[in-house]
This record gives structure tokens, C-alpha cells and sequence, in this order.
């Protein structure tokens, strides 16, 4: 069992709770149940390193690039940690662990805003960013690790200081990474705690902490806003999505499966912005389904750590059940299961990949975020149309538009209601580029500069002269 890190110690877990394997359905560890005493502790430990974290920018520089280093030499070690929580394949989990060492190593040399806007015979002034103090930052299950560190990163930066909590789902990396870090971060500076999700509710509801940073569903981002609105807390929310892909009447099926089937399964399509639902022509569509059918039958699923294997399990049982529902309901309306449609015999929460034809909007495959892997291929006649259905969801984190004329498919994408709109690509991330969602998609966004000042105030420096 991994420890919580509160001011910099280890500290001695007073109730705990089981981490479930998702391959076996077992419980295989355990993990701390912060108690209320203890989550004072992480803040009040929070807020006592703030003071002297917040004034040398160059001490947090180099314990950033510290921090992510750690994470590129630990992957190895931390990936197994992960597949064994969170179910995805090892190379996935590899891959997500050193990402997110890439992560914190941008915002490492990222500059800190700032803007001279006046320097005459009267005043000098400038902009700068002021960091907010002590951040709650609450994850989910799907990538742990790699979206705590789009909160650490340029929370740290800025010169905050925070209490992080990931998923009761998938608590153990994010733990043994906090253990990690108390070798390269200041006491205080980054608290990890674990518990139930009322634990969540305690830390939006906590005094000490001045913004919440919070990835997860709509309905907790919602509750997470209301409590926060109480202390006028300021809040980051990345939720959920239902991305559409609109494939153009010029696509080549063959030339863009490849990348569509990845975008829509990739981590069993527990991804917020994975595409979610395909708008395709009448005249495109048996090709395109022929086309995902092939990439669905060189897929291979399996315990994460087993070689070859390129599709886990679902993360947890009440997940596992959401998606056996949806694709039921499809099937029970008419749907056709082109591929999959049911889950593997078996211990465990796998899902066989599932292509589903016949669907159309209205139905709840469609319409609501499935985070699973089933995908919904739906006709459209008009281009009009397919935009408008795309944007005709309170859902706004991304999209694609897929054509061979890619000034053309730019200009559909321009039509998107989205914070991210991709042209013959999807999840194409880096950390430069600012990701976040319009509509019940989020408030504010991560990464790139713009995500740095989400975790900052504005301040004006006006000297007078003279
Ligand atoms: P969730 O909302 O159930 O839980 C997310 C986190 O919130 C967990 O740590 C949980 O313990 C905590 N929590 C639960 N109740 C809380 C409360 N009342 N107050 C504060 N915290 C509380 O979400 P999930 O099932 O873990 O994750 C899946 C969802 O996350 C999907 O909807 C997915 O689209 C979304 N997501 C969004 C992004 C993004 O960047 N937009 C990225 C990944 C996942």
C-alpha cells in the first residue's frame, strides 16, 4: 500500500479502502481513507510551503524539470502500478507516465505572462499573473496520472501550492508519484491524499483551498461548481464530451480507419474527447463500416500487462455496466452490431470492440457520453445537417471533419461548437495547445499559457513617476 504525502512525510493510513484490478475484478490493494483531521493537515500544509514556494521561480523551475525527469526514469517501475488500476495496456500506461514527465518538463521553461501596458512620464504599469495560493485538484480514472500532472504542472509554475486526490478507482500511481516527488519538491508544496468520492466534496467545500482544478463527469463538475460558487472559489472543470467525427463525401474510408477506430477505442474509449459518435454519407457508409471492421478484427483483448494486447479492460464494474446497458438499448432499438456487442466471457470488465449501424440521434448511444468502447456510425444526407446534429448536444470538448480537400473539411470544421476542432486527425494533444470545453464540455481550459493563468490572478502594478 502506497502512502499519503502530507507535508512532505508519509502518513499513516487510519481506515482504508480496496483498489479493485480491473482484469480480474479482484481486489488486489488498498489504499488510504484520508479522514477529515488529515485533509486540514494537507491543507494546512499546503498553505504554510506557499510563502516561500511563490518567491523563487527559479527553485520551482528546476524542481519541475526534477519531478518530470523522475517520471521518465520511473516509468517503467510506475507503469505496471498503473495497467494494474486503471486496466489500459502497458505500453499505453508507459506511454501516459512519460507524457506526463514531458508535461511537467514544458512548463518547466513555459515563461510566466506578463505585459508592460504603460510607460510614459506619468506611470509605469504592468500585468503580471499572481498565483491563487493553495489548489484542490480532484482526477478521474481514465489517465491519472497524466491529467494530474496537466494540474501540477503549471499550478507549480505559477507558484501554488496543492492537495491532489485522485479517483478511489485508481488511487495507487498517483500515490507512489507523490511518494516519489518528496524528494524533489519542498514539504508542502504538493500534498497527495486518497479517500471515497465525499472526500472530493470535503475539499470543495474546504476553507483553506482558493481554486478548484477538477476533471470528471458532468454531473460531479456541476455539484463541484455549486459548492464552490458558496466562497466564490475559482474552478477549472474539464467534463465530459461526445465528440463527433464528420467524415465528408471526398474521405477515403480506406486512407482515414485507421486513425478514426484509434481515436474512438483508444483506452476502450474512456476518453473524454474520443470520438463518440461518426456522421457519415449514405454513399460512404457500408465502405466505412467495412473499413473500422477490418481495424476492429486486428485488435487483441486482454489483461493489460499480457503481450500483444492492445485493449484492456473497462476500468470498473459501474462503468462496465453503463456500456453493456447502452449497447443493449442500441440493440434492443434496432442497432446492428457490426463488430463486438457484448462483453468477453469471463472474469473481468472487458468489452469486445463494438461497431454499431443503424442508430440514429435520439437514441442513447448517440446521444449521451458512452465512454466505452461502442461506436455509433450514423447517416447523414446533408453537410448542413450533420454539422448541426454534431453541435445539437449540450456536450462542446471536440471534434474532426475528415475529407481529402482539407480547405474544404477546415471550413466544416470551423462550424463546430468545440473546444478543439481537428481536421483528418483526433486526441492530437500537446502541451502547448489549450484543451478545454465549451458548453456542459467545462469552464476553462489546460495547458499551453492559457492554462497557466486559469491557475493565476491578474495583477496590475501601477507606479507612479515623477
Ligand atoms: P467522476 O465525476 O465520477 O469523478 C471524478 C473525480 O471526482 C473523482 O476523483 C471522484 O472521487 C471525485 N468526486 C466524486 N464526487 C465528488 C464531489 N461531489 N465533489 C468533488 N469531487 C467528487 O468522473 P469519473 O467517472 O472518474 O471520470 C469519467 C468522466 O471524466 C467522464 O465523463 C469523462 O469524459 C470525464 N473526463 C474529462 C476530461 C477532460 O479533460 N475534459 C478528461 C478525462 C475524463
Amino acid at each position: 500500500m502506497y502512502g499519503m504525502t502530507i507535508g512532505g512525510e508519509d502518513v499513516p493510513a487510519k481506515d482504508v479502502f480496496d483498489v479493485v484490478d480491473p482484469a480480474t475484478g479482484e481486489v488486489h490493494a488498498q489504499a488510504p481513507d484520508c479522514s477529515p483531521e488529515q485533509l486540514d493537515a494537507a491543507f494546512a500544509a499546503a498553505e504554510a510551503a506557499y510563502g516561500s514556494w511563490r518567491r523563487d521561480e527559479d527553485a520551482r523551475r528546476a524542481a519541475l524539470h526534477a519531478a518530470g525527469d523522475l517520471l521518465l526514469a520511473g516509468a517503467g517501475d510506475l507503469a505496471p502500478i498503473l495497467v494494474g488500476e486503471q486496466g489500459k495496456p502497458l505500453k499505453e500506461a508507459t506511454f501516459e507516465i512519460i507524457g506526463a514527465g514531458v508535461w511537467l518538463k514544458h512548463f518547466a521553461d513555459l515563461p510566466m505572462p506578463r505585459q508592460v501596458i504603460r510607460d510614459d512620464d506619468a506611470a509605469f504599469v504592468e500585468v503580471v499573473r499572481r498565483p491563487m495560493g493553495v489548489v484542490a485538484a480532484i482526477t478521474p480514472w481514465n489517465f491519472p496520472l497524466i491529467l494530474a500532472c496537466w494540474k501540477i504542472a503549471p499550478a507549480l509554475l505559477a507558484g501554488n501550492t496543492m492537495v491532489l486526490k485522485p479517483s478511489p478507482f485508481t488511487p495507487l500511481t498517483t500515490l507512489r508519484v507523490g511518494e516519489l516527488f518528496r524528494d524533489v519538491l519542498p514539504a508542502g508544496v504538493l500534498n497527495v491524499v486518497s479517500g471515497r468520492d465525499p472526500l472530493g466534496a470535503h475539499m470543495t467545500v474546504h476553507p483553506v483551498p482558493r481554486k478548484i482544478t477538477f476533471t470528471g463527469s458532468v454531473a460531479t463538475g456541476k455539484r463541484v461548481a455549486a459548492s464552490a460558487a458558496d466562497d466564490l472559489k475559482r474552478v477549472t472543470l474539464e467534463l465530459g464530451g461526445n465528440d463527433p467525427a464528420i467524415v465528408l463525401p471526398d474521405a477515403d474510408p480506406a486512407a482515414i480507419a485507421a486513425k478514426l477506430f484509434g481515436a474512438a477505442f483508444q483506452n476502450n474509449g474512456q476518453v473524454c474527447s474520443a470520438i463518440k459518435r461518426v456522421y457519415v454519407p449514405e454513399s460512404l457508409h457500408d465502405e466505412l463500416v467495412e473499413a473500422l471492421a477490418d481495424q476492429a478484427a486486428r485488435t487483441k483483448v486482454g489483461p493489460g500487462l499480457e503481450e500483444g494486447v492492445t485493449h484492456g479492460p473497462l476500468n470498473n464494474r459501474p462503468q462496465f455496466e453503463r456500456v453493456a446497458g447502452l449497447v443493449a438499448d442500441a440493440l434492443s432499438g434496432g442497432a446492428r452490431a457490426v463488430t463486438g456487442g457484448k462483453p468477453v466471457d469471463g472474469p473481468g470488465y472487458f468489452f469486445e470492440p463494438t461497431l454499431l449501424t443503424g442508430v440514429e440521434d435520439g437514441s442513447r448511444i448517440v446521444d449521451e457520453e458512452q465512454f466505452g468502447p461502442a461506436l455509433p456510425i450514423v447517416k447523414y444526407t446533408s453537410l448542413d445537417e450533420a454539422v448541426a446534429r454534431a453541435n445539437g448536444t449540450h456536450f462542446g470538448l471536440s471534434g474532426s471533419v475528415w475529407g481529402t480537400d482539407t480547405e474544404r473539411a477546415a471550413a466544416v470544421a470551423d462550424e463546430l461548437e468545440c473546444g478543439t476542432a481537428w481536421v483528418n486527425t483526433h486526441l492530437a494533444l500537446h502541451p502547448a495547445q489549450p484543451f478545454g470545453g465549451f458548453k456542459w464540455s467545462g469552464i476553462g481550459v489546460e495547458n499551453g499559457t492559457w492554462g497557466l493563468e486559469g491557475f493565476t490572478e491578474v495583477q496590475v502594478r501601477h507606479r507612479a513617476k515623477g
